[in-house]
């Protein structure tokens, strides 16, 4: 038996619908501007880009339903996201077989604390303060691939207390999910239990303390958080 010199961290697993087992999260890999329009509207050109990733730490994942708004900012937004889980993963991984990797897929939303990242954009500095931060990615439950197919297309949209403010569709997507699976195995070893947040469609805002955001996709259905 290992015994740990100080508590041992837990970790950070996602609930699995329709299952009584639970699904433990290795790493937290984020995609940046996957979504013309989006990109468009952060003040980049998506035609002259290569694909970005940053990342956010397993136990940043959120599955209360609520998000208690973080300090040190004054401008946190949402951004609504698909989150692709893997069950196996490995190096150079082709393209034909990216998919096979994929054991499920959940509603997620990257919050970010927007005034902080963009003072570390403008400074060349890492984006973590702004993005990986204490509940910070919201999700829902997993729904399998084996059930619910792999997902190449649908309405993702983003109400706050009922009015719409993001709405795009999974065939927007610059870079797909093969694409992402992929590119990520030439620069990672990736692993069961890695997860990808795989980019936000246009129309990201800021929340306030007592908003509820409602994430929906069909066919995972919606997600509500309370921002609290
Ligand atoms: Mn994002």
């Amino acid at each position: 038996m290992t015994k740990y010199a100080v508590p041992e961290p837990k970790i950070q697993t996602l609930p699995i619908d329709g299952k009584n087992e639970v699904f433990p999260v290795r790493r937290v890999y984020c995609i940046g501007r996957n979504y013309a329009a989006h990109a468009v509207e952060m003040g980049y050109d998506p035609e002259k880009e290569d694909p970005f990733f940053f990342q956010k730490n397993p136990d940043n994942l959120n599955v209360t339903g609520q998000f208690p708004y973080p300090p040190k900012s004054s401008d946190v937004h949402h951004e609504a996201e698909l989150l692709v889980a893997l069950k196996s993963g490995g190096v150079n991984i082709e393209y034909e077989d990216a998919l096979s990797h994929v054991y499920g897929y959940a509603l997620c939303l990257d919050m970010t604390r927007r005034d902080r990242q963009g003072e570390m954009k403008k400074a060349g500095r890492p984006w973590e303060i702004g993005k990986a931060f204490e509940h910070s990615a919201p999700c829902g439950p997993l729904h399998l691939a084996t059930d619910v197919g792999h997902l190449t297309e649908g309405n993702i949209a983003l109400t706050v207390n009922g009015e719409l403010r993001q709405e795009g569709n999974l065939n927007q997507m610059i870079w797909k999910i093969p694409d992402m699976i992929v590119y990520l195995s030439t620069y990672y070893e990736l692993a069961p239990g890695d997860v990808i947040l795989s980019g936000t469609p246009s129309g990201v805002g800021a929340v306030q303390k007592g908003d509820v955001m409602r994430i929906s996709l069909e066919p995972l259905g919606h997600l509500e958080v309370s921002v609290t």
